[in-house]
């Protein structure tokens, strides 16, 4: 029996054939299809500049960086996310505030942002959760009342659209991700994207050692002006990323159907809760998240995964609140029913299938297997 996933990477003949081409050309790594990938990115999404980096992480370290957050400094974000959302902060030797998140859309909930900002913060992570775009004009009117920057941790959602833009320029810095189970893959890899010059500026430098090359009288001559890093994305993976870009919005397309059809199957569940959708907001669709109540189908979330297991079907849960992640739980003294709302949402969420590849005879079965386990 094979098993169905809860999430896979789509590769075809031509991503094979792109990545062929470039380990028999002169550059392995930053050549020319790096700068290619990032202004393809950059047009995709209608930013001006694009730095392309290693990973989702990466980027968000050096979206942290570019706004010169200093020691103790605070920056608000979801505790309802994958634990690099706020790690990234913490890098650049900040503070991270967690504010819970809105029960309906599972983004950080704007209306307790307020309560939160201290002389002390000076920016805002908000992430588009499963793809669905987090309320960006509330962030961005809360941004300019009280002076903070805003960063999107886009890892779920390249692809979506806010109010009929795609998402990419609400924020004043995006950061997406090109791990294997996001909209597009480079293998492993993240993009920053800015219409803000000093920031691009800024990302790039950080991304290699801090390192600038100066038109000078010496062609070997470099320096280094900050402390940066080894973030570089190889011409390989951008090849690879470029490849898979250009089937982008036909992937999103076919997310959007497979969730449509999960939808109409659980519909009129009493058991099942339906992943948020708002108007305006056009999801990329990166996850299926549903609610199920485990009181009323009778079974644990363990018993639940294990039956669906034993028929072929992994699931998957997103996600653990980073509060009770133990290194945050030692570091901050967190307690277990801090941000209730994203404790709530854990203990209820259940990540189904959802990749380009997952066919429609194969979504069927996993339909009717949460049926019959949700009654
Ligand atoms: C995947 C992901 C990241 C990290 O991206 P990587 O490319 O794996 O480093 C960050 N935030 C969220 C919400 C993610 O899902």
């Amino acid at each position: 029996m094979a098993v169905i996933p809860y999430s896979a990477q789509t590769v075809d003949k031509n991503d094979i054939k792109a990545v062929a081409k470039i380990l028999s050309s002169p550059w392995l790594t930053t050549g020319p299809v790096v700068e290619q990938f990032e202004k393809a990115i950059a047009k995709f999404v209608g930013a001006k500049y694009a730095v392309a980096v290693s990973s989702g992480t990466g980027a968000l370290h050096l979206a942290c960086l570019s706004l010169d957050l200093k020691p103790n400094d605070e920056v608000i974000t979801t505790p309802y996310s994958f634990a690099a959302t706020s790690n990234c902060i913490l890098y650049a030797g900040a503070i991270p505030v967690f504010v819970d998140i809105n029960q309906e859309s599972l983004c950080i909930d704007t209306d307790r942002i307020k309560k939160a900002i201290t002389p002390k913060t000076r920016a805002i992570i908000a992430v588009d959760f499963a793809g669905l775009p987090a309320d960006w004009t509330k962030l961005r009117k809360l941004a300019r009342k009280y002076g903070l920057k805003l960063i999107a941790d886009a890892a779920h959602s390249f692809g979506a659209k806010y109010k009929g833009k795609p998402i990419g320029t609400q924020a004043d810095i995006t950061c997406f991700s090109f791990h294997p189970v996001k909209t597009i893959t480079a293998g492993e890899g993240g993009m920053i994207v800015t219409n803000n010059k000093s920031y691009y500026r800024k990302a790039k430098m950080l991304r290699t050692h801090g390192i600038v090359k100066k038109n000078d009288s010496q062609p070997w001559f470099y320096e280094m002006k900050k402390l940066g890093f080894n973030y570089r994305l190889t011409d390989i993976q951008c090849a690879l990323g470029l490849s898979q870009l250009k089937r982008a919005r036909a992937y999103v397309r076919k997310r959007a159907l497979l969730a449509k059809r999960y939808d109409r199957a659980f519909k009129d569940s009493q058991q099942i809760t339906l992943p948020p959708s708002i108007e305006d907001r056009k999801s990329s669709w990166h996850l299926y998240p549903t609610r199920i109540n485990f009181k009323k189908i009778g079974k644990t979330k363990i018993q639940f995964f294990q039956l669906m297991e034993k028929h072929g079907v992994n699931l998957q849960v997103h996600y653990i609140p980073i509060h009770l992640h133990p290194y945050y739980q030692k570091r901050f003294g967190y307690k277990q029913n801090d941000f209730p709302v994203s404790v709530r949402a854990y203990s209820q969420e259940v990540s189904l299938p959802l990749y380009p590849g997952l066919t429609l005879s194969q979504q069927d079965k996993v339909i009717g297997l949460v049926r019959k386990f949700c009654r």
